[in-house]
C-alpha cells in the first residue's frame, strides 16, 4: 500500500516542496495540514500534485483546539498514519512586541513548538498502530538555533536559561513572554522554538524509540532563502538574503532541493536511524550532524518535555 505522511505547513517554502517530491513518487498519499485551506489546495495544483495523491485538511497550530480538532478529524478519516512531519513555522525578525496564539501563548514558541508538541503527542498512538515498515516522526529543525555553528552565533543566541517564561506559561501577564524569562525579541523567540524542536526529537527518541520502532529525526535542510519564512523581514534583507547565501556562505539551497532533503529523510531506506540530526554537505549527501551542548541537553530536554505537557493540557 502506500504510505500516508502528515506534513504541517504544507501550503508553501519546504512543506510544499517535500509534498511534491513524495506525491511524485506514486508512493505516498500526503496529507497537507495546512490553516488556509484555499492556499493549500491552490499550491498543491500550482505545484503540479495529482488529486489521487493529497488531501488537505485544515489545521492551525496557533490553536490548541485546532490541534485536538485536526487529530479527531485525521482519526475519522480512517488512514493509517505511517509519517508525520512537523514543518510549518513562523518567523518575526523584526517584531519588538509578541503576538500571541488563541490560548495566550507567545506565537512563536506556542506554533513552532508547542502547537506541534501536542499534535505529535496525540498522533503517536496512531503511528504505533501502523504496519508500515518504516515509521517516522520528524521535527525541522535549524542551524539557527544551534550555538555551535557561525550561523547558530549571530545575536540573538538562542538560550533557554531555567524555562522560567515557559513555566510561567509565555503569556506576558505573570510571565515573561521569553522562555528564558527575558524582554521579548522576535528573533530570538523562533531560535528558541527552534532548540525545543530538536530538544523534544531527542526526548522522543529517548522515551519511544526502543518500544515503539518509531523512527525519531530531526535535520537542517539548508538555506532556503527564498521561502515565505522571511516575509516579515525588511525589504533591503528579502533583496540581499538570497544571493548572500547563494554566493557568500554557499548554503543556499533551493526550495526544490530541499524538499528533496526532507523527502529522503521521509522515506530512503538508509536514513531510519533514530535520534539523528541530519544535514548535507555541498555535493548533497546527507551526514549525521552535532547539535550544540544547549540542544542535545538530556535535562534541559526533559524539563521543555514535562513543561510544555503542562501548558497543552497533557499534564
Ligand atoms: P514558509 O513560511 O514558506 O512555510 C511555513 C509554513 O508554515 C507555511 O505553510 C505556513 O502556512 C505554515 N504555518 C505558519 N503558521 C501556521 C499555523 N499557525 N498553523 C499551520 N501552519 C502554519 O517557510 P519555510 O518553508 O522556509 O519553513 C519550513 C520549515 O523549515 C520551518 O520549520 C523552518 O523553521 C525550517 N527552516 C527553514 C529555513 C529556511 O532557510 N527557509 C532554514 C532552516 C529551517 P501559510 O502558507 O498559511 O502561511
Amino acid at each position: 500500500r502506500k504510505g500516508t505522511v502528515i506534513i504541517t505547513g504544507a501550503s508553501s517554502g519546504l512543506g510544499l516542496a517535500t509534498a511534491k517530491a513524495l506525491a511524485e513518487t506514486e508512493k505516498w498519499h500526503v496529507i497537507m495540514a495546512c490553516r488556509d485551506f484555499l492556499k493549500a489546495e491552490r499550491a498543491a495544483k500550482s505545484a503540479g500534485i495529482s488529486k489521487e495523491n493529497y488531501t488537505v485538511m485544515h489545521l492551525d497550530l496557533a490553536s490548541l483546539d485546532s490541534v485536538r480538532q485536526f487529530v479527531a478529524n485525521f482519526k475519522q478519516s480512517g488512514r493509517p498514519l505511517d509519517v508525520l512531519v512537523c514543518n510549518a513555522a513562523v518567523y518575526q525578525p523584526t517584531a519588538n512586541q509578541p503576538t500571541f496564539t488563541a490560548d495566550g501563548i507567545e506565537l512563536s514558541v506556542g506554533t513552532n513548538h508547542l502547537g506541534h508538541f501536542l499534535l505529535s503527542r496525540l498522533l503517536l498512538d496512531d503511528m504505533k498502530k501502523s504496519d508500515y515498515p518504516s515509521k517516522r516522526l520528524i521535527i525541522v529543525g535549524s542551524i539557527t538555533g544551534n550555538t555551535n555553528t557561525l550561523a547558530g552565533n549571530v545575536p540573538p543566541k538562542a538560550s533557554l536559561g531555567d524555562m522560567r517564561g515557559l513555566a510561567g506559561g509565555l503569556n506576558g501577564l505573570n510571565s515573561s513572554t521569553m522562555i528564558d524569562g527575558g524582554k521579548f525579541d522576535g528573533a530570538k523567540a523562533y531560535k528558541d522554538s527552534k532548540i525545543c524542536n530538536m530538544l523534544t526529537m531527542q526526548e522522543f527518541h529517548r522515551r519511544y524509540h526502543e518500544e515503539t520502532g518509531i523512527t525519531f529525526a530531526s535535520l537542517y535542510p539548508g538555506c532556503i532563502a527564498t521561502t515565505g519564512l522571511f516575509r516579515e523581514h525588511i525589504p533591503l534583507f528579502r533583496l540581499l538574503f538570497p544571493p548572500f547565501q547563494k554566493f557568500v556562505t554557499k548554503g543556499y539551497v533551493s526550495e526544490e532541493e530541499s524538499g528533496k532533503r526532507l523527502a529522503q529523510v521521509v522515506s530512503d531506506p538508509s536514513l531510519t536511524k533514530s535520534g539523528v540530526y541530519w544535514s548535507w554537505n555541498k555535493d548533497s549527501a546527507s551526514f549525521e550532524n552535532q547539535l550544540s551542548e544547549e540542544a542535545s541537553d538530556v535535562s534541559k530536554a526533559k524539563k521543555v518535555w514535562e513543561l510544555s505537557e503542562k501548558l497543552v493540557g497533557l499534564a
